[in-house]
């Protein structure tokens, strides 16, 4: 008896059905499809009988219902959907790094809405090389022998390591302590290694590395030296490392090949303009090292990619790693990427790819920019209720991110917008990122900076139409 009243007491009972619950969310909310709807509703009440289970406190019906709308609104939103990018940090990796250019995207449209020639040979009607085209035009841009191309460089440096020192013997590469990165996303070098098949021999400090040290660390099993870009950080201070160079050197005096992840790759020379000068691959590959791979969406400005440039005989093992296969470039990365490369060997890459564009903007030119969002901006800050926010033009500092060039910024400027007093930075910050098209800022003492290195021309209006809607 008790134990059946205990049933009848049992909160569980009094949540509402699946279907009943869907039904009258459907009617609230007639703009969510029905499939979303229905999970929506299902997630909701699986959180409320948990909830009662525990013994605790069953959600309201009124709290059910909230739940249910944002799980399907949630469910049903479009993503990746566009937003502003307005922090300044060109390679934004949550903001999905490189934009891609008009002309990539046509690329892709081109080749992949219908048919295409991908594996075949039009003139004899042979099987033909997806990678043919883009490799030559690597090899054209950066004085490579041979080059592969991945899904990203991540699979890159994995399907390098398998083939240089993989397999069933496991065979060693060696790697500067210094250099056991780990990169955004879960990418560790150890970890990479350890799945790639290799055995890690690690050799100096956290903070120095001689040449000694890798002299010494060389023995009968050793079948790479690796060298990985410090793509996220510097170390400053009482440092030293082994340039590749002069690994390249101690590879050739032992017979061992020398491989370089070196992240973020360029093909064009930003060096005579301010830029660091180690992440051109042409550079790198003049040292003699076997193989160099770094991301296409990085300073590169193309697709998501993973580019391997060296010597012959080694891209030709990648090639015929089984993980190839795996690991292989689909056809709208392949258009998106030859576009690039195209771009770049016609001279047309630093007017055409939005990453270089925006890298290679005038501070004159961002400063005019600065001062017409401004106007924009204080025209709309003007009328609203008060207490209105303050709104100046500043000359600033802005990292590339990304894993590109670690330490170096850019100079630029900035429309810093002040809240009035009792409003903060962070909720105006979170109004604009809940924008119809969300705006992304910096926040720096308790000021929201709209930093122009990183918006495009047609940005300002969905900044102004955002900012708007945040003062209302
Ligand atoms: C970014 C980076 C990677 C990973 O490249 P993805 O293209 O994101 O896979 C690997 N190594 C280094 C040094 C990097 O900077």
């Amino acid at each position: 008896m008790d134990s059946n009243r205990d049933v009848n007491r049992d909160p569980r009972r009094a949540l509402p059905a699946v279907d009943r619950l869907a039904g009258e969310l459907a009617a609230d909310r007639p703009e969510l499809p029905a499939w979303a709807v229905t999970e929506g509703a299902r997630r909701a009440l699986a959180v409320a009988r948990e909830a009662a289970a525990g013994g605790g406190e069953a959600p309201s019906r009124r709290e059910i219902a909230a739940r249910a709308g944002a799980e399907a609104s949630r469910l049903a939103a479009v993503h990746p959907r566009r937003v502003v990018n307005a922090t300044g940090v060109i390679l934004h990796t949550n903001l999905g790094r490189a934009p891609l250019a008009p002309g990539a995207l046509a690329a892709v449209a081109a080749a992949s809405a219908g048919y295409s020639d991908l594996e075949l040979e039009l003139e004899d009607g042979r099987r033909g090389n997806r990678l043919g085209r883009l490799a030559d035009k690597l090899c054209l841009l950066s004085g490579a022998e041979a080059a592969t191309v991945c899904n990203n460089n991540a699979a890159a440096v994995l399907l390098a390591l398998s083939t240089l020192a993989g397999g069933p013997r496991r065979r060693q590469v060696v790697v500067s302590r210094g250099e056991l990165v780990e990169i955004g996303g879960s990418f560790r070098v150890p970890d990479i290694m350890e799945r790639a098949g290799v055995e890690l021999v690690e050799v100096g400090t956290t903070n120095r590395t001689h040449p000694r040290d890798y002299e010494n660390a060389i023995g009968p099993d050793t079948a790479l030296l690796l060298k990985v870009h410090r793509s996220n950080f510097e170390q400053r201070g009482f440092v030293k490392d082994v340039s590749l160079q002069t690994l390249v050197e101690i590879g050739r005096a032992r017979g061992l090949p020398v491989m370089e992840d070196l992240g973020s790759g360029t093909l064009l020379d930003l060096s005579a303009r301010g830029f660091p000068a180690d992440s051109h691959a042409p550079s790198r590959l003049r040292t003699g090292v076997d193989l160099i791979c770094f991301s296409g969406d990085k300073l590169l400005g193309g697709p998501q990619a993973g580019i391997a440039l060296g010597r012959a005989g080694v891209i030709d093992a990648m090639r015929a790693n089984p993980l190839a296969r795996a690991l292989r470039l689909d056809k709208m990365t392949l258009a998106a990427l030859g576009w690039t490369l195209d771009a770049l060997l016609d001279g047309r890459a630093e007017r055409e790819i939005p990453v270089l564009r925006q890298l290679l903007e005038e501070p004159a030119s961002l400063e005019r920019r600065a001062r017409s969002l401004a106007e924009r901006l204080a025209a709309i800050a003007e009328v609203a209720p008060s207490p209105a926010p303050a709104v100046a033009v500043e000359a600033d500092r802005a990292p590339v991110g990304g894993g590109s060039l670690p330490g170096f910024e850019l100079d630029t400027w900035i429309v810093a917008v002040r809240p009035g007093a009792g409003a903060g930075a962070a909720d105006l910050a979170a109004k604009l990122r809940r924008a119809s098209v969300p705006v992304l800022a910096r926040i720096r003492d308790d000021a929201l900076l709209f930093d122009l290195r990183s918006l495009g021309e047609g940005d300002a209006d969905a900044v102004e139409a955002a900012f708007a809607d945040a003062l209302r």
